[in-house]
């Protein structure tokens, strides 16, 4: 029998996945604000701004950022969790749809050896999915490619000498225990690592990741609702610029103009701010 892995998972899995993404990248901004205003507030110098112009400003474009953040994360958010679930689901059917290399031999008895394990095997793209036999007579075992290529196991070397190493595994009261040992100079090394620990951590991540979600998914994670009217926000605000550049090709009143004029400067001004503090910000982070 041949023990298959499932990839595709429930579709909260993804939900969970997309919204944690979201609500993560919503406290990020959140942060990086709170700390350039309690930081570095007076070391922003903008013309003609007073302080609480400034802090205005500030509050402004860390409202935008985050109001943009929630609309960005919505308008993808169908679209990447059905790409997520599409490559898993064609794992899933190649793993399932991909025949054993046929005929394959005992080389000690020359017995037909039955397939009783496949799995996707190393990184490089397209995967590709190695094929454990079993030989029923002598339980010889060997492990071949999809196309009947044998997999070749590069040997671990001795950092020492440089002559294959013997390497083992073993689990005892909940530590495992990776050793190599080589025979030709006597290096030796053990690395352990506590199994219970181990699952204690990754309990821990996912509660707080839960917990993240509880607090914050209602907040950051727009419901269709508002979703749609962001988009269609956005569509408007498009169109009204579009509107706008052509009044102004278009108009002869000197009165519009100036008023146009006026207008893009303080639109100048408050880029200039944001400018300067995200400049400064990558200093700042340029220096940690
Ligand atoms: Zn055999
Ligand atoms: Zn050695």
């Amino acid at each position: 029998m041949t023990t298959i892995y499932q990839y595709l998972k429930e579709k909260s899995y993804y939900d969970d996945r997309y919204d944690l993404w979201t609500v993560e990248r919503c406290l990020r901004s959140i942060e990086r604000w709170r700390k350039l205003r309690e930081e570095r507030f007076s070391e922003m110098k903008v013309e003609n701004m007073t302080d609480e112009e400034k802090a205005r400003a500030l509050s402004l474009a860390a409202f935008q950022e985050l109001y943009f953040i929630k609309g960005d994360q919505y308008k993808d958010r169908t679209s990447t969790i059905n790409k997520w679930m599409e490559k898993d689901r064609k794992l899933d059917d190649k793993l399932e749809n991909t025949k054993e290399p046929a005929g394959i031999y005992c080389p000690i008895c020359s017995t037909k050896m039955n397939s009783i394990l496949k799995q996707f095997l190393g990184t490089e793209d397209p995967l590709r999915i190695l094929f454990m036999f079993e030989c029923p007579s002598c339980e010889k075992r060997e492990s071949l490619w999809e196309d009947g290529k044998p997999w070749i196991y590069e040997r671990e070397r001795c950092p020492k000498c440089n002559k294959e190493v013997k390497v083992g595994y073993s689990e005892k009261r909940n530590i495992a225990t990776w050793t190599k040992h080589c025979s030709s100079c006597g290096f030796k090394e053990a690395e352990k690592e506590d199994l219970k620990q181990r699952e204690a951590e990754r309990k821990e991540q996912q509660k707080r990741e839960q917990d993240l979600l509880i607090k914050h998914r209602a907040e950051f994670c727009l419901s269709d609702k508002e979703g749609e009217e962001y988009l269609e926000g956005i569509r408007r605000l498009e169109s009204l610029t579009e509107l706008l550049n052509e009044m102004e090709k278009k108009t002869s009143d000197p009165v519009y103009k100036e008023a146009a004029k006026l207008k893009k400067l303080s639109v100048v001004e408050l880029e200039k701010l944001i400018h300067e503090i995200t400049e400064k910000e990558k200093i700042h982070q340029a220096d940690i």
